[in-house]
Protein backbone atom coordinates (compact mmCIF):
# COMPACT_ATOMS: atom_id res chain seq x y z
CA UNK A 1 0.00 0.00 0.00
CA UNK A 2 2.81 2.50 1.30
CA UNK A 3 3.50 4.41 -2.04
CA UNK A 4 1.12 7.55 -1.67
CA UNK A 5 1.01 11.33 -2.11
CA UNK A 6 0.78 12.47 1.20
CA UNK A 7 1.63 15.42 2.16
CA UNK A 8 1.73 17.31 5.21
CA UNK A 9 1.74 21.03 6.83
CA UNK A 10 4.83 21.44 8.56
CA UNK A 11 4.76 24.53 11.05
CA UNK A 12 8.28 24.85 11.37
CA UNK A 13 8.57 25.87 7.64
CA UNK A 14 4.88 27.10 7.14
CA UNK A 15 4.13 24.66 4.10
CA UNK A 16 2.86 21.81 3.11
CA UNK A 17 5.37 19.24 2.65
CA UNK A 18 5.54 15.38 1.06
CA UNK A 19 6.08 13.05 3.53
CA UNK A 20 8.36 10.74 3.97
CA UNK A 21 9.52 9.29 7.08
CA UNK A 22 13.07 8.67 8.70
CA UNK A 23 12.83 4.91 8.12
CA UNK A 24 11.24 3.26 5.03
CA UNK A 25 8.17 1.79 6.21
CA UNK A 26 7.42 3.22 10.20
CA UNK A 27 6.96 6.19 11.54
CA UNK A 28 7.24 7.54 14.99
CA UNK A 29 5.15 10.23 16.16
CA UNK A 30 5.37 12.13 19.34
CA UNK A 31 1.95 14.08 20.68
CA UNK A 32 2.05 15.70 23.84
CA UNK A 33 -0.56 14.66 26.41
CA UNK A 34 -2.56 16.09 28.60
CA UNK A 35 -2.02 17.48 31.86
CA UNK A 36 -3.98 15.22 34.18
CA UNK A 37 -5.06 17.71 37.08
CA UNK A 38 -8.34 17.99 36.06
CA UNK A 39 -11.31 16.67 33.64
CA UNK A 40 -9.83 17.25 30.10
CA UNK A 41 -12.78 19.50 27.70
CA UNK A 42 -13.93 19.24 24.59
CA UNK A 43 -10.87 21.48 23.31
CA UNK A 44 -8.65 19.36 24.31
CA UNK A 45 -10.30 16.06 22.83
CA UNK A 46 -10.64 17.97 19.46
CA UNK A 47 -6.93 18.01 19.49
CA UNK A 48 -6.56 14.44 20.00
CA UNK A 49 -9.17 13.30 17.75
CA UNK A 50 -7.07 15.14 15.22
CA UNK A 51 -3.94 13.25 15.95
CA UNK A 52 -6.20 10.08 15.95
CA UNK A 53 -7.06 10.75 12.32
CA UNK A 54 -2.96 11.01 11.76
CA UNK A 55 -2.36 7.37 13.73
CA UNK A 56 -5.33 5.79 11.39
CA UNK A 57 -4.48 7.02 8.42
CA UNK A 58 -0.54 6.54 8.63
CA UNK A 59 -1.52 2.98 9.64
CA UNK A 60 -4.13 2.75 6.63
CA UNK A 61 -0.99 3.35 3.95
CA UNK A 62 0.94 0.64 6.07
CA UNK A 63 3.02 2.48 7.84
CA UNK A 64 4.04 0.64 11.07
CA UNK A 65 3.73 3.23 13.54
CA UNK A 66 4.82 3.92 16.80
CA UNK A 67 2.93 6.80 18.06
CA UNK A 68 4.02 8.12 21.80
CA UNK A 69 1.87 10.23 23.79
CA UNK A 70 2.87 10.93 27.41
CA UNK A 71 1.13 11.57 30.53
CA UNK A 72 2.11 15.27 32.09
CA UNK A 73 2.29 14.47 36.11
CA UNK A 74 4.74 16.57 37.15
CA UNK A 75 6.80 19.77 36.15
CA UNK A 76 3.30 21.89 34.67
CA UNK A 77 3.44 24.95 36.91
CA UNK A 78 0.77 27.62 37.05
CA UNK A 79 2.13 31.29 36.33
CA UNK A 80 2.07 31.67 40.02
CA UNK A 81 4.66 28.97 40.54
CA UNK A 82 2.63 26.47 41.34
CA UNK A 83 2.91 22.73 40.48
CA UNK A 84 -0.95 22.29 38.84
CA UNK A 85 -1.27 18.87 40.05
CA UNK A 86 0.15 19.23 43.92
CA UNK A 87 -2.13 22.36 43.98
CA UNK A 88 -5.37 20.23 43.31
CA UNK A 89 -3.92 17.44 45.66
CA UNK A 90 -4.36 20.38 48.34
CA UNK A 91 -7.70 21.50 46.99
CA UNK A 92 -9.05 17.60 47.00
CA UNK A 93 -7.30 16.36 49.90
CA UNK A 94 -5.56 13.66 47.77
CA UNK A 95 -1.90 12.55 46.80
CA UNK A 96 -0.50 14.23 43.50
CA UNK A 97 -0.51 11.17 42.57
CA UNK A 98 -4.03 9.85 43.30
CA UNK A 99 -4.61 13.60 41.23
CA UNK A 100 -2.73 11.94 38.32
CA UNK A 101 -4.59 8.76 38.24
CA UNK A 102 -7.62 10.10 38.78
CA UNK A 103 -7.62 12.45 35.47
CA UNK A 104 -5.63 10.06 33.44
CA UNK A 105 -8.48 7.26 34.03
CA UNK A 106 -10.86 9.73 33.26
CA UNK A 107 -8.77 11.23 30.23
CA UNK A 108 -9.16 7.56 28.70
CA UNK A 109 -12.43 6.75 29.36
CA UNK A 110 -13.55 10.12 27.61
CA UNK A 111 -10.94 8.95 24.43
CA UNK A 112 -12.53 5.62 24.69
CA UNK A 113 -15.95 7.66 23.79
CA UNK A 114 -14.88 9.54 21.07
CA UNK A 115 -13.27 6.09 19.95
CA UNK A 116 -9.94 7.49 19.39
CA UNK A 117 -7.23 5.05 19.44
CA UNK A 118 -4.58 3.69 21.87
CA UNK A 119 -1.07 4.81 21.63
CA UNK A 120 1.64 2.44 21.03
CA UNK A 121 3.20 4.05 24.51
CA UNK A 122 1.87 6.17 27.10
CA UNK A 123 4.78 7.43 29.25
CA UNK A 124 4.58 9.36 32.25
CA UNK A 125 6.79 12.57 33.43
CA UNK A 126 7.11 11.38 36.54
CA UNK A 127 8.75 7.85 35.43
CA UNK A 128 11.15 9.75 33.58
CA UNK A 129 13.24 11.31 35.82
CA UNK A 130 16.51 10.06 35.73
CA UNK A 131 16.29 10.08 31.94
CA UNK A 132 15.49 13.90 32.33
CA UNK A 133 18.10 14.58 35.03
CA UNK A 134 21.04 13.03 32.48
CA UNK A 135 20.13 15.08 29.89
CA UNK A 136 20.46 18.30 32.02
CA UNK A 137 24.56 17.12 33.02
CA UNK A 138 24.74 16.55 29.58
CA UNK A 139 23.03 20.31 28.44
CA UNK A 140 25.36 21.59 31.70
CA UNK A 141 28.08 19.79 30.47
CA UNK A 142 28.46 21.62 27.13
CA UNK A 143 28.03 25.18 28.91
CA UNK A 144 24.28 25.40 27.65
CA UNK A 145 22.61 25.42 30.96
CA UNK A 146 23.43 26.96 34.41
CA UNK A 147 23.01 26.11 38.12
CA UNK A 148 21.23 28.77 39.87
CA UNK A 149 20.56 28.59 43.81
CA UNK A 150 19.97 24.83 43.04
CA UNK A 151 17.96 25.06 40.25
CA UNK A 152 19.18 24.46 36.37
CA UNK A 153 18.48 26.74 33.92
CA UNK A 154 18.81 26.76 29.79
CA UNK A 155 20.84 29.71 28.54
CA UNK A 156 19.37 31.17 25.80
CA UNK A 157 22.09 33.34 24.72
CA UNK A 158 24.64 30.61 24.61
CA UNK A 159 21.87 28.66 22.81
CA UNK A 160 21.70 31.51 20.26
CA UNK A 161 25.47 30.88 19.12
CA UNK A 162 24.41 27.38 17.79
CA UNK A 163 21.04 27.34 16.51
CA UNK A 164 18.27 30.12 17.02
CA UNK A 165 15.63 30.23 19.98
CA UNK A 166 12.16 30.61 19.19
CA UNK A 167 12.05 29.85 15.23
CA UNK A 168 9.13 27.82 15.50
CA UNK A 169 6.98 30.09 16.96
CA UNK A 170 8.89 33.05 14.95
CA UNK A 171 8.41 34.70 18.28
CA UNK A 172 10.52 38.11 18.33
CA UNK A 173 12.41 37.59 22.38
CA UNK A 174 11.86 41.20 23.37
CA UNK A 175 8.02 40.12 23.70
CA UNK A 176 8.99 37.23 25.40
CA UNK A 177 11.20 38.96 27.82
CA UNK A 178 8.30 41.36 28.48
CA UNK A 179 5.97 38.53 29.42
CA UNK A 180 8.82 36.24 31.38
CA UNK A 181 8.91 39.47 33.76
CA UNK A 182 5.93 37.68 35.46
CA UNK A 183 7.55 34.66 36.31
CA UNK A 184 8.87 33.88 40.03
CA UNK A 185 12.10 33.03 40.43
CA UNK A 186 13.36 35.31 37.71
CA UNK A 187 15.90 36.71 39.86
CA UNK A 188 17.39 33.16 40.07
CA UNK A 189 17.94 33.49 36.06
CA UNK A 190 20.72 35.26 33.80
CA UNK A 191 18.37 36.01 31.32
CA UNK A 192 15.07 36.39 31.46
CA UNK A 193 13.95 34.15 29.04
CA UNK A 194 15.81 31.10 29.89
CA UNK A 195 13.34 28.58 31.07
CA UNK A 196 14.02 25.87 34.16
CA UNK A 197 15.01 22.40 33.36
CA UNK A 198 15.22 21.87 37.20
CA UNK A 199 13.63 23.48 39.92
CA UNK A 200 14.69 23.41 43.62
CA UNK A 201 11.91 22.84 45.68
CA UNK A 202 10.73 24.68 48.58
CA UNK A 203 9.77 22.75 52.12
CA UNK A 204 5.84 22.60 51.37
CA UNK A 205 6.73 21.24 47.92
CA UNK A 206 4.78 18.06 47.42
CA UNK A 207 6.23 16.47 44.42
CA UNK A 208 10.10 16.47 44.60
CA UNK A 209 12.97 14.15 43.75
CA UNK A 210 16.74 14.08 44.62
CA UNK A 211 19.45 15.45 41.81
CA UNK A 212 22.45 16.30 42.10
CA UNK A 213 21.33 20.09 42.42
CA UNK A 214 18.54 19.97 44.72
CA UNK A 215 15.67 18.35 46.12
CA UNK A 216 13.54 18.99 43.08
CA UNK A 217 11.23 18.70 40.08
CA UNK A 218 12.41 18.95 36.15
CA UNK A 219 10.93 22.02 34.20
CA UNK A 220 8.01 21.01 31.92
CA UNK A 221 9.57 21.19 28.68
CA UNK A 222 12.01 18.54 29.58
CA UNK A 223 9.96 15.43 29.35
CA UNK A 224 9.10 15.67 25.89
CA UNK A 225 12.79 15.47 25.22
CA UNK A 226 13.21 13.41 27.46
CA UNK A 227 10.24 10.80 26.30
CA UNK A 228 10.85 11.38 22.68
CA UNK A 229 14.24 10.92 23.01
CA UNK A 230 13.91 7.49 24.58
CA UNK A 231 11.10 5.90 22.85
CA UNK A 232 11.32 7.34 19.54
CA UNK A 233 15.11 8.17 19.44
CA UNK A 234 16.77 11.84 18.52
CA UNK A 235 14.72 12.10 15.26
CA UNK A 236 11.35 11.81 15.06
CA UNK A 237 8.95 12.15 11.91
CA UNK A 238 6.06 14.01 13.42
CA UNK A 239 6.01 15.82 16.44
CA UNK A 240 2.35 17.36 17.51
CA UNK A 241 -0.32 19.35 19.85
CA UNK A 242 -2.16 21.92 20.22
CA UNK A 243 -1.20 25.52 18.15
CA UNK A 244 -0.69 26.73 22.08
CA UNK A 245 2.09 24.79 22.78
CA UNK A 246 3.85 25.80 19.64
CA UNK A 247 5.69 28.54 22.08
CA UNK A 248 7.20 28.21 24.58
CA UNK A 249 6.61 24.57 25.22
CA UNK A 250 8.05 23.23 21.58
CA UNK A 251 10.26 25.96 21.14
CA UNK A 252 12.14 25.41 24.29
CA UNK A 253 11.96 21.39 22.91
CA UNK A 254 13.55 22.18 20.18
CA UNK A 255 16.04 23.95 21.88
CA UNK A 256 16.61 21.08 24.85
CA UNK A 257 16.63 18.25 22.17
CA UNK A 258 19.19 20.45 19.57
CA UNK A 259 21.77 20.94 22.70
CA UNK A 260 21.26 17.66 23.57
CA UNK A 261 21.72 15.60 20.12
CA UNK A 262 23.04 18.10 18.18
CA UNK A 263 20.22 17.56 15.72
CA UNK A 264 16.90 18.95 14.69
CA UNK A 265 14.41 16.66 16.45
CA UNK A 266 11.55 15.95 14.33
CA UNK A 267 10.84 16.41 10.84
CA UNK A 268 7.48 17.53 10.57
CA UNK A 269 5.99 19.98 13.54
CA UNK A 270 2.12 19.36 13.51
CA UNK A 271 -0.72 22.04 14.91
CA UNK A 272 -3.74 21.77 15.70
CA UNK A 273 -6.23 24.71 15.70
CA UNK A 274 -8.19 25.47 18.59
CA UNK A 275 -11.99 24.69 19.91
CA UNK A 276 -13.75 28.35 20.58
CA UNK A 277 -17.04 28.91 22.37
CA UNK A 278 -18.44 31.92 21.38
CA UNK A 279 -15.34 33.15 19.57
CA UNK A 280 -12.99 32.13 22.45
CA UNK A 281 -10.19 29.63 23.16
CA UNK A 282 -12.13 26.77 25.13
CA UNK A 283 -9.97 26.82 28.31
CA UNK A 284 -9.75 25.36 31.68
CA UNK A 285 -8.64 28.84 32.72
CA UNK A 286 -11.23 30.74 31.14
CA UNK A 287 -13.66 29.17 32.68
CA UNK A 288 -15.69 28.30 29.59
CA UNK A 289 -14.81 24.68 28.81
CA UNK A 290 -17.28 22.34 28.15
CA UNK A 291 -16.65 18.37 28.97
CA UNK A 292 -17.79 15.82 27.12
CA UNK A 293 -19.54 14.05 29.19
CA UNK A 294 -22.08 16.99 29.79
CA UNK A 295 -22.66 16.93 26.13
CA UNK A 296 -23.28 13.78 26.02
CA UNK A 297 -25.66 13.28 29.18
CA UNK A 298 -27.70 16.70 28.23
CA UNK A 299 -26.48 18.05 31.71
CA UNK A 300 -25.27 21.85 30.90
CA UNK A 301 -26.11 25.38 30.75
CA UNK A 302 -25.66 25.92 26.90
CA UNK A 303 -27.10 23.10 24.99
CA UNK A 304 -30.59 21.97 25.44
CA UNK A 305 -30.25 18.67 24.59
CA UNK A 306 -27.81 15.79 24.79
CA UNK A 307 -25.19 14.04 22.01
CA UNK A 308 -23.63 11.40 21.09
CA UNK A 309 -19.65 11.22 21.20
CA UNK A 310 -19.99 10.36 17.55
CA UNK A 311 -21.62 13.05 16.33
CA UNK A 312 -19.09 15.37 18.24
CA UNK A 313 -16.65 13.71 16.05
CA UNK A 314 -18.54 13.80 12.91
CA UNK A 315 -18.88 17.12 13.81
CA UNK A 316 -15.14 18.08 14.64
CA UNK A 317 -14.11 16.00 10.99
CA UNK A 318 -16.50 19.11 9.32
CA UNK A 319 -13.66 20.97 10.00
CA UNK A 320 -9.82 21.14 9.14
CA UNK A 321 -7.59 20.70 11.63
CA UNK A 322 -5.75 23.68 10.63
CA UNK A 323 -8.58 26.03 11.21
CA UNK A 324 -10.30 27.48 14.34
CA UNK A 325 -13.69 25.78 14.99
CA UNK A 326 -16.56 27.41 17.03
CA UNK A 327 -18.42 24.99 18.99
CA UNK A 328 -22.59 25.69 19.18
CA UNK A 329 -25.93 23.92 19.35
CA UNK A 330 -26.88 25.07 16.05
CA UNK A 331 -23.81 23.93 14.47
CA UNK A 332 -23.33 20.61 16.22
CA UNK A 333 -27.27 19.98 15.07
CA UNK A 334 -26.50 20.62 11.71
CA UNK A 335 -23.89 17.87 11.77
CA UNK A 336 -26.18 15.46 13.66
CA UNK A 337 -28.99 16.08 10.69
CA UNK A 338 -25.48 15.45 8.14
CA UNK A 339 -24.29 12.27 10.07
CA UNK A 340 -28.23 11.09 9.67
CA UNK A 341 -27.88 12.32 5.80
CA UNK A 342 -25.03 10.19 5.43
CA UNK A 343 -26.49 6.95 7.07
CA UNK A 344 -29.50 6.91 4.49
CA UNK A 345 -26.79 7.10 1.91
CA UNK A 346 -25.25 3.88 3.28
CA UNK A 347 -28.70 2.34 3.81
CA UNK A 348 -29.48 3.15 0.10
CA UNK A 349 -26.13 1.25 -1.10
CA UNK A 350 -26.91 -1.62 1.08
CA UNK A 351 -30.54 -2.11 -0.42
CA UNK A 352 -29.38 -1.49 -3.71
CA UNK A 353 -30.13 -4.54 -5.80
CA UNK A 354 -27.13 -6.25 -7.88
CA UNK A 355 -27.31 -8.30 -10.20
CA UNK A 356 -24.29 -11.87 -11.05
CA UNK A 357 -22.88 -9.70 -13.62
CA UNK A 358 -20.21 -7.45 -13.11
CA UNK A 359 -20.09 -3.76 -14.31
CA UNK A 360 -16.84 -2.56 -15.14
CA UNK A 361 -18.22 1.00 -15.88
CA UNK A 362 -19.43 1.76 -12.68
CA UNK A 363 -16.64 -0.34 -11.35
CA UNK A 364 -14.56 2.22 -12.66
CA UNK A 365 -16.47 5.08 -11.66
CA UNK A 366 -16.22 4.46 -8.43
CA UNK A 367 -12.53 3.53 -8.29
CA UNK A 368 -12.45 7.08 -9.75
CA UNK A 369 -14.50 8.66 -6.57
CA UNK A 370 -12.16 6.35 -4.24
CA UNK A 371 -8.82 8.64 -6.03
CA UNK A 372 -10.88 11.65 -5.20
CA UNK A 373 -11.36 10.20 -1.57
CA UNK A 374 -8.38 9.97 -0.64
CA UNK A 375 -6.34 13.16 -2.64
CA UNK A 376 -8.20 14.71 0.59
CA UNK A 377 -6.61 12.68 2.93
CA UNK A 378 -3.32 13.03 1.44
CA UNK A 379 -3.92 16.82 1.38
CA UNK A 380 -2.81 17.54 4.85
CA UNK A 381 -5.33 14.94 6.00
CA UNK A 382 -8.30 17.25 4.66
CA UNK A 383 -11.24 15.27 6.71
CA UNK A 384 -14.28 18.29 5.59
CA UNK A 385 -13.37 17.43 1.83
CA UNK A 386 -13.47 14.18 2.24
CA UNK A 387 -17.03 14.23 3.81
CA UNK A 388 -18.18 16.44 1.27
CA UNK A 389 -16.80 13.48 -0.97
CA UNK A 390 -18.67 11.08 0.80
CA UNK A 391 -22.49 12.86 0.39
CA UNK A 392 -20.98 13.35 -3.59
CA UNK A 393 -21.42 9.50 -3.32
CA UNK A 394 -24.77 9.96 -3.20
CA UNK A 395 -25.06 10.01 -7.26
CA UNK A 396 -23.25 7.28 -7.69
CA UNK A 397 -26.03 5.36 -5.88
CA UNK A 398 -28.36 7.28 -8.03
CA UNK A 399 -26.88 5.74 -10.53
CA UNK A 400 -27.21 2.42 -9.46
CA UNK A 401 -30.91 2.83 -8.45
CA UNK A 402 -32.06 3.86 -11.79
CA UNK A 403 -30.05 2.16 -14.07
CA UNK A 404 -30.24 -0.83 -11.93
CA UNK A 405 -27.07 -2.42 -13.35
CA UNK A 406 -24.63 -2.98 -10.43
CA UNK A 407 -23.13 -6.02 -10.39
CA UNK A 408 -22.27 -8.05 -6.70
CA UNK A 409 -18.86 -7.07 -7.55
CA UNK A 410 -18.88 -3.37 -7.10
CA UNK A 411 -21.11 -3.11 -4.69
CA UNK A 412 -19.39 -5.60 -2.10
CA UNK A 413 -16.33 -2.98 -3.06
CA UNK A 414 -18.61 0.35 -3.01
CA UNK A 415 -19.54 -0.91 0.44
CA UNK A 416 -15.88 -1.84 1.72
CA UNK A 417 -14.79 1.03 0.71
CA UNK A 418 -17.20 3.42 2.60
CA UNK A 419 -16.50 1.34 5.84
CA UNK A 420 -12.59 2.03 5.40
CA UNK A 421 -13.04 5.48 4.89
CA UNK A 422 -15.47 6.02 7.46
CA UNK A 423 -15.36 3.24 10.03
CA UNK A 424 -11.22 2.70 9.73
CA UNK A 425 -10.08 6.28 8.48
CA UNK A 426 -12.61 8.63 10.45
CA UNK A 427 -13.47 6.27 13.31
CA UNK A 428 -17.18 6.71 12.93
CA UNK A 429 -19.05 4.16 14.44
CA UNK A 430 -21.79 4.44 11.70
CA UNK A 431 -23.09 1.05 11.45
CA UNK A 432 -23.52 0.97 15.48
CA UNK A 433 -25.19 4.37 16.23
CA UNK A 434 -27.33 3.96 13.75
CA UNK A 435 -28.72 0.72 13.68
CA UNK A 436 -28.49 -0.13 17.26
CA UNK A 437 -29.75 3.59 17.89
CA UNK A 438 -33.23 2.57 15.44
CA UNK A 439 -33.77 -0.92 17.33
CA UNK A 440 -33.06 0.37 20.54
CA UNK A 441 -35.68 3.45 19.93
CA UNK A 442 -38.34 0.71 18.44
CA UNK A 443 -38.21 -0.94 21.62
CA UNK A 444 -38.99 1.84 23.71
CA UNK A 445 -41.80 2.58 21.62
CA UNK A 446 -43.33 -0.44 21.73
CA UNK A 447 -42.99 -0.29 25.85
CA UNK A 448 -44.35 2.94 25.83
CA UNK A 449 -47.23 2.17 23.49
CA UNK A 450 -48.12 -1.06 25.60
CA UNK A 451 -47.97 1.32 28.29
CA UNK A 452 -50.91 3.60 27.34
CA UNK A 453 -52.98 0.89 26.13
CA UNK A 454 -52.83 -0.12 29.90
CA UNK A 455 -53.42 3.64 30.91
CA UNK A 456 -49.68 3.45 32.61
CA UNK A 457 -49.55 7.01 31.67
CA UNK A 458 -46.82 7.54 34.29
CA UNK A 459 -44.86 5.01 32.52
CA UNK A 460 -45.38 6.60 28.93
CA UNK A 461 -45.03 10.21 29.88
CA UNK A 462 -41.72 9.68 31.56
CA UNK A 463 -40.37 7.62 28.11
CA UNK A 464 -41.77 10.42 25.98
CA UNK A 465 -40.35 13.00 28.49
CA UNK A 466 -37.29 11.41 28.26
CA UNK A 467 -36.52 10.85 24.65
CA UNK A 468 -37.91 13.93 23.91
CA UNK A 469 -35.32 15.34 26.15
CA UNK A 470 -32.69 13.49 24.02
CA UNK A 471 -33.82 14.91 20.78
CA UNK A 472 -36.53 12.18 19.91
CA UNK A 473 -40.00 13.94 19.13
CA UNK A 474 -42.71 11.28 20.43
CA UNK A 475 -45.80 12.21 18.91
CA UNK A 476 -48.94 10.33 19.56
CA UNK A 477 -51.33 8.87 17.33
CA UNK A 478 -54.52 9.66 18.89
P1 LIG B 1 -3.11 20.59 28.24
O1 LIG B 1 -3.54 19.49 29.15
O2 LIG B 1 -3.59 21.94 28.67
O3 LIG B 1 -1.61 20.57 27.98
O4 LIG B 1 -3.81 20.35 26.84
C1 LIG B 1 -3.75 19.13 26.13
C2 LIG B 1 -3.84 19.39 24.64
O5 LIG B 1 -5.08 20.03 24.31
C3 LIG B 1 -2.74 20.30 24.12
O6 LIG B 1 -2.25 19.78 22.89
C4 LIG B 1 -3.43 21.62 23.89
O7 LIG B 1 -2.83 22.35 22.87
C5 LIG B 1 -4.82 21.15 23.48
N1 LIG B 1 -5.86 22.17 23.70
C6 LIG B 1 -6.04 22.95 24.78
N2 LIG B 1 -7.10 23.78 24.60
C7 LIG B 1 -7.61 23.50 23.39
C8 LIG B 1 -8.70 24.01 22.61
N3 LIG B 1 -9.52 24.96 23.06
N4 LIG B 1 -8.91 23.49 21.37
C9 LIG B 1 -8.10 22.51 20.88
N5 LIG B 1 -7.06 21.99 21.56
C10 LIG B 1 -6.81 22.47 22.79
ZN1 LIG C 1 5.27 18.22 25.13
Amino acid sequence: MISHNLYIYNSLTSSKEKFKPFRKNSVGMYVCGPTVYSDIHLGNCRTFISFDIIYRYLKHLGYSVRYVRNITDVGHLEDTGEDKISKKAKVEQLEPMEIAQKYTNSFKDVLKKFNVLNPSIEPVASGHITEQISIIEDLIEKNLAYISNGSVYFDISKYNEIDSYGKLSGRDLDKIKSKSRNLSSQDDKINEFDFALWKRADENHLMKWTSPWSEGFPGWHLECTAMSNKYLGDEIDIHGGGIDLKFPHHDCEIAQAVGYNGKQPAKFWVHTNMLTLNGKKMSKSLDNNILPDELFSGKNDIFSKSFDPNIIRFFFLQAHYRNELDISEEAIKASEKGFNRLIKIIDRLTNVKASKINNDGIFNNIKEWEKKCFSCLDDDFNTPMLIAEIFNSSKLINQFEEKGEIGDRERVYFINLLDTLLNKILGLNYSKSTSDNNSILEILLNIRDEARSKKDFQLSDSIRDQLNKKGFKVNDKD
